[in-house]
C-alpha cells in the first residue's frame, strides 16, 4: 500500500535516509520534504521527482503524511520544528492517527516533553524517539541500527519495524518512551570513552617501542578487544579504511561525538549514575572540538589532539 511519508532535516543523515525511501517505499508513495536550507530540498526533488515533494513548513508536512520522521542537530531545533505554535508539528490538524519518529540524538527530557505536548494537543497522534548509530556510511547504505523508544508490546511495533528496516539494519526496542535516546546516550558514552583509552593505550605502548600494528593484534588477541581498537582504530595507518588513515576524514565529527558525551554526563546525573571517565572524557572531547587541527575531523582525531605520533 502506498505510504505518505514526511521527512524534516535533511542534512548529512536525512539526505541519505529520504533517498533510501525513495528507493524503497511502494510505488505511489509520496515523500514530503522541508529544511531550513532550500538548495538540499530543491536537489532532492530533483533526483527523485514524482516522489519527493517539497513542504514549506514542518506542520505541512505533518498534515499530508502519516508518518513523520524529524532528524535534527539539537534539542532546541527539535522543540522549535515540532512545538513551534505557527509552522511546527503541533499545528498540523489531523483526522487520522498519525504517527510521528524523533530521530535526532538529543536528550531525554527534551523528547518526553515534546512527546506529551503533541499527544497532549492531538490524542490521534503517537510519537516515538529512534536515535540512530552507524554514521553517514550506515545511513548511506541502510545498515545503521535504530534505538527505538517503545514497549515490545506496543501495538505500532511490528508496523514501526517494518518502515524504519527500509533505512536501516536493526530495529531496537528499548523498552519504552525516551529509552532510544538512554540507549543511543549510554552506547555512545561507552565507544567515546574507549576511543580516548585506545588513544592513550596505543600512544603508550608505542612510545615503549612497540609497533601500532603488533599493539593492535595484541589487543585483538587479549582482554581488551574491542571494535575501535580493531575497526576504527586512531592510530593512522593500522586499519586502512578507517578516518584515521584517511586525515581522519569523513567520519563521525568530534564535535558531535562532545554533544553526545556531554548528553550522557547530563543523564548521568540525573539518573543518578556515577561517571568519572565521563567527565575527563567530556574535557577531552570539548578542547579537540575546539583545537584548530583537530575541529570537524572524526571523533577519533582525540588521539591526535592527546600528542600521540602519526608518522
Ligand atoms: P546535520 O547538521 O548535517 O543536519 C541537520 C539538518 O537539519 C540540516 O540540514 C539543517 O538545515 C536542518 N535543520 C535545522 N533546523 C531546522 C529547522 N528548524 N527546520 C528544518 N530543518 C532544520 O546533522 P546530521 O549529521 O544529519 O545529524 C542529525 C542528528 O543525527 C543529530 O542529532 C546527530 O547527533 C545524529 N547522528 C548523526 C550521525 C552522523 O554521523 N552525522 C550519526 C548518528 C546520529
Amino acid at each position: 500500500i502506498p505510504l505518505s511519508v514526511g521527512f524534516v532535516g535533511l542534512g548529512a543523515m536525512g539526505r541519505p535516509m529520504v533517498a533510501n525511501l525513495a528507493r524503497k517505499l511502494p510505488a505511489g508513495s509520496r515523500i514530503y520534504v522541508h529544511d531550513v536550507v532550500p538548495t538540499v530540498v530543491e536537489e532532492l526533488c530533483t533526483e527523485f521527482a514524482g516522489i519527493v515533494d517539497k513542504s514549506d513548513s514542518a506542520m505541512n508536512v505533518a498534515q499530508l503524511s502519516e508518518i513523520v520522521i524529524t532528524m535534527l542537530p539539537e534539542g532546541s531545533h527539535v522543540k522549535l520544528v515540532h512545538l513551534d505554535p505557527e509552522s511546527g508539528i503541533i499545528a498540523a490538524k489531523f483526522a487520522d492517527d498519525k504517527v510521528i519518529i524523533d530521530c535526532s540524538t538529543i536528550d531525554t527530557t527534551t523528547s518526553l516533553s515534546v512527546k506529551a505536548a503533541l499527544t497532549a494537543a492531538s490524542p490521534l497522534l503517537s510519537f516515538y524517539d529512534a536515535p540512530v548509530s552507524g554514521g553517514v556510511l550506515g545511513a548511506i547504505n541502510a545498515t545503521m541500527a535504530f534505538f527505538l523508544g517503545c514497549s515490545h508490546n506496543d501495538p505500532n511495533l511490528h508496523r514501526l519495524t517494518a518502515f524504519l528496516s527500509l533505512m536501516g539494519g536493526k530495529v531496537i526496542p528499548c523498552g519504552g518512551p525516551s529509552l532510544g535516546l538512554a540507549a543511543k546516550l549510554s552506547n555512545n558514552y561507552l565507544s567515546g570513552i574507549i576511543t580516548v583509552a585506545c588513544a592513550e593505550a596505543m600512544d603508550m605502548g608505542m612510545r615503549a617501542g612497540i609497533n601500532a600494528r603488533t599493539l593492535a593484534s595484541v589487543f585483538a588477541a587479549g582482554t581488551a578487544q574491542n571494535t575501535i581498537c580493531d575497526v576504527f582504530n586512531p592510530v593512522p595507518g593500522v586499519c586502512p579504511k578507517a578516518p584515521s588513515s584517511n586525515g581522519y576524514k569523513n567520519g563521525f565529527r568530534v564535535q558531535l561525538m562532545r554533544k553526545d558525551i556531554g548528553l550522557a554526563v547530563d543523564m548521568a546525573r540525573t539518573v543518578g549514575a556515577k561517571n568519572v571517565l565521563g567527565i575527563s572524557g567530556l574535557g577531552v572531547y570539548a578542547a579537540a572540538s575546539e583545537a584548530s587541527d583537530c575541529q570537524d575531523l572524526d571523533s577519533r582525531v582525540v588521539y591526535r589532539y592527546l600528542g600521540g605520533r602519526e608518522d
